[in-house]
This record gives C-alpha cells, sequence and structure tokens, in this order.
C-alpha cells in the first residue's frame, strides 16, 4: 500500500524548491539575466581551489577499490581525524576520530541525530522562524514538532518562551546559528542562559525521574564559517548535552556532493550511546556511508577557509540599496540570506507581486512566521545589481 505521508512529501515538495523551478521555467523563457532567483541557499562562489587539487591527487594516486570503494560505516578515519584536529586547534578542545561520524550533509547529520535521541511521541522544539525541512525530519522520526517563536524584531532566542514550552517529552531543540533564514547569529550570552535552562531541566528531570534524561541541544551549523566578524560560539564548550551537525555544502560550495559530520563529543556513557545511536540511524536510514572520494576532500581540506568577502559584499550591495528603497530587514551577521519584512502583511501576496518584477524571494509562511520574505544573496554580485531598479519599483506600488 502506498505511504500516503512519503506520496505528500514528494507531490507537495518544499517552496524553496517550487520558487527555484519556477524560476528556471521562467528563464528559459525570458533569459536568465532577466529573472532575480533569491531562493535557494546554493553557493555562487566557487569551491576553493584546494579541492579540486585534492580531487586531482586521489583521481592519479589512488586504486579504484579506494577511489570508489566503500568506506567505514563512521568514516574514513583520516576525514574524521582531520576533522577532530581542525576542531581542536580552533576551540581548544581535544576531540579525537571517535567523536566524529562522516555523514551525506547537515539533512543526514540533522536526521540521524532526529533519530537517535527521540522515541515516538517525543516532542522536540524549533525556533520560528525555522528551516523548513526540520519540521519534516522530526515528524518522519516520529516526534513532534513544537514551535517557539524568536523575539520578535531582532529574531534571537527567545530563552524564557523556550523554558516555558519545555515538556516532560521534551527530548531535543534544534539551533541554528548562523541562521537560516534570518541570518542572526545567537550571541554567547543568550546561548548560556539557554544552557543553563536546561541544566536546570536536566537537574530537575534526574531528581524526579531517577534516571536523567538530558535533553539534547541539536546545533545544526551548515554556516558556522559564514559569519560577518562576529564571534559564532562552540556550543558543546557552554552546553555538554550539544550534538553538533555540520556540513561542507556552504563552507566550502559543495552542496551536491552532500558531506558533513556529526559530532558528539564522548565525555560520557551517555554520549558514547547517543553516538552509537546516531550510527545506528544512519544504517536504519540507509546511508550506508558518506561520499568516499568528498571525505578525502575533507581529509584534505578541513582547516581551508570560506570566502566570506564576496557574501559579504552582496549583502552590503542588497542592503544599503534595500534600505534607500524603504525596506526593512534584520541586519544579517552571518549566513547569506537577508530576512526582509514584506511591505504588506500577507507575504505570499506581496511574493506574487514580485513576479512581477521577476524577483523571487521565498515568503516567511513556509518557515513558519507571517510577513517576511526570505532574500539569499548567494548568488553572483550581477543579479543583485540588476535586480536593484525592480526592487525599488516593486516598492514603488506599495
Ligand atoms: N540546515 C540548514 C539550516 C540549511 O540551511 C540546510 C541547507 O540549506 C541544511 C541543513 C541542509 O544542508 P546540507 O546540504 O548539508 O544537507
Amino acid at each position: 500500500m502506498l505511504n500516503e505521508t512519503m506520496y505528500a512529501y514528494g507531490v507537495e515538495s518544499s517552496v524553496i524548491r517550487e520558487i527555484f523551478t519556477y524560476a528556471n521555467e521562467r528563464k528559459a523563457q525570458i533569459g536568465a539575466e532577466r529573472v532575480f532567483d533569491f531562493s535557494l541557499g546554493n553557493p555562487s562562489v566557487p569551491a576553493p581551489d584546494a579541492v579540486r587539487a585534492s580531487i586531482e591527487r586521489s583521481l592519479a594516486e589512488l586504486t579504484p577499490a579506494e577511489l570508489h570503494g566503500y568506506t567505514p560505516a563512521p568514516g574514513l578515519p583520516a576525514a574524521r581525524e582531520a576533522v577532530a584536529a581542525s576542531l581542536n586547534r580552533r576551540f581548544g578542545t581535544a576531540y579525537t576520530a571517535a567523536d566524529v561520524l562522516m555523514t551525506v550533509g547537515a539533512a543526514a547529520s540533522v536526521s540521524c541525530t532526529l533519530h537517535a535521541v527521540t522515541c515516538p511521541g517525543d516532542e522536540v522544539i524549533v525556533i520560528a522562524p525555522f528551516f523548513p525541512e526540520y519540521r519534516v525530519w522530526i515528524e518522519m522520526a516520529g516526534a513532534t514538532c513544537i514551535e517557539v517563536p524568536a523575539h520578535q524584531e531582532t529574531f534571537q532566542v527567545d530563552v524564557e518562551a523556550i523554558r516555558r514550552a519545555i515538556t516532560p517529552r521534551t527530548a531535543a531543540i534544534i539551533i541554528d546559528s548562523p541562521n537560516n533564514p534570518t541570518g542572526v547569529v545567537y550571541p554567547r550570552a543568550v546561548l548560556e542562559e539557554l544552557a543553563a535552562v536546561l541544566e536546570a531541566v536536566n537537574r530537575t528531570r534526574a531528581a524526579e525521574l531517577g534516571h536523567p534524561q538530558p535533553i539534547v541541544l541539536i546545533s545544526d551549523e551548515p554556516y558556522r564559517e559564514i559569519a560577518y566578524g562576529v564571534e559564532v560560539p562552540w556550543i558543546p564548550a557552554l552546553y555538554e548535552h550539544t550534538v553538533v551537525c555540520y556540513s561542507y555544502s556552504k563552507s566550502l560550495s559543495l552542496p551536491g556532493e552532500r558531506v558533513g559530520w556529526v559530532l558528539v563529543p564522548q565525555v560520557s556513557e551517555g554520549a558514547r550511546r547517543v553516538m552509537a545511536a546516531v550510527a545506528g540511524a544512519a544504517r536504519a536510514l540507509g546511508y550506508v556511508c558518506a561520499p568516499a572520494l568528498f571525505q578525502r576532500v575533507v581529509a584534505d581540506c578541513a582547516d581551508v577557509p570560506s570566502d566570506v568577502a564576496a557574501y559579504a559584499r552582496n549583502r552590503d550591495m542588497l542592503t544599503r540599496a534595500l534600505a534607500r528603497f524603504g525596506y526593512t530587514y534584520v541586519e544579517p551577521d552571518g549566513a547569506f540570506y537577508l530576512w526582509v519584512r514584506a511591505l504588506e502583511d500577507d507575504a505570499e501576496a506581496f511574493c506574487e507581486r514580485a513576479r512581477a518584477f521577476e524577483l523571487l524571494p521565498v515568503p516567511s509562511n513556509s518557515f513558519g512566521v507571517t510577513g517576511w520574505v526570505r532574500v539569499g544573496y548567494c548568488v553572483d554580485a550581477s543579479v543583485i545589481e540588476c535586480s536593484l531598479p525592480a526592487w525599488e519599483q516593486l516598492a514603488q506600488t506599495y
């Protein structure tokens, strides 16, 4: 019998992808240079030269079995060691390969972690606005997605609202900083406040239940490297029960290659069980192993910096122009999305009107809030430059 839930996921697809598909159709009709597609987080910055060098070295030096063979399920030791060593250099930690499991990108990192740390009927808190796939992954794990609004205007985490939303069924909280879709970065003080709330809940649970079942903080960090001069705190240093989900999709511009990792610091028996469950989830979900060639890229390029300058230039060009045209937006400290207030309450109606000017932002409804749009500025600078008259004309219709 057909699984109707899967059928619905398949035929509805995501709003972001629908807009991306529409953009491609429209480009075929009127010419790519006349369509301003701000929908997808597909980096326009090319992958660093070191990535190509690594691939060429693998092609030249490895045997076919090494090049294309399965790797161990948790990943190649060289890749896991390179990730641990890179984190240790940056954050003064003492991780080893045992703390790292290579994955098929952050999507797999988060969904494996959710399967590992929740049971059917558990609750997982997300902070609205949130990356829409979180709901799909949470529900796939049999858990319930609990939306907690961020602070209005600043879109920072509302720690008090999270505290109020926690129930005995709360198994995990997903945070995502630098944030998709708002571009905000959560500062250390806010994360410390959140950690204190979670620790207090864990203490109460331990006292009342006898079996401590700590709330897991899932830190989804595909944008960690894309920050504009602000600190992106290392969250496991602030809260012990953190699982970090990382990806090279954005930092090395490799979204189609599907490689990332999960980090579970092996500091306790509980953490070792979580890591084993993440590995079990990767097995159960059929991931087998992360792509071999790109695990070798990670082994070679774990310390290669991201080219943030291009995104910073795009951000500046877009924000200056939109401010001039009368738009308001959240000042982005990271990622490559601008969170702009729609010029009418109904963000979908605003996006419909924007289409007449070939402007394609994403309405905020799909992120769990109303009245805003996400403008992905990871596009080529020329797209932003050419779109500016259209943004101005759109504003003039209001
Ligand atoms: N999490 C967030 C917040 C994202 O924005 C994305 C992709 O855009 C992902 C996860 C999935 O990334 P990946 O390509 O690494 O699976």
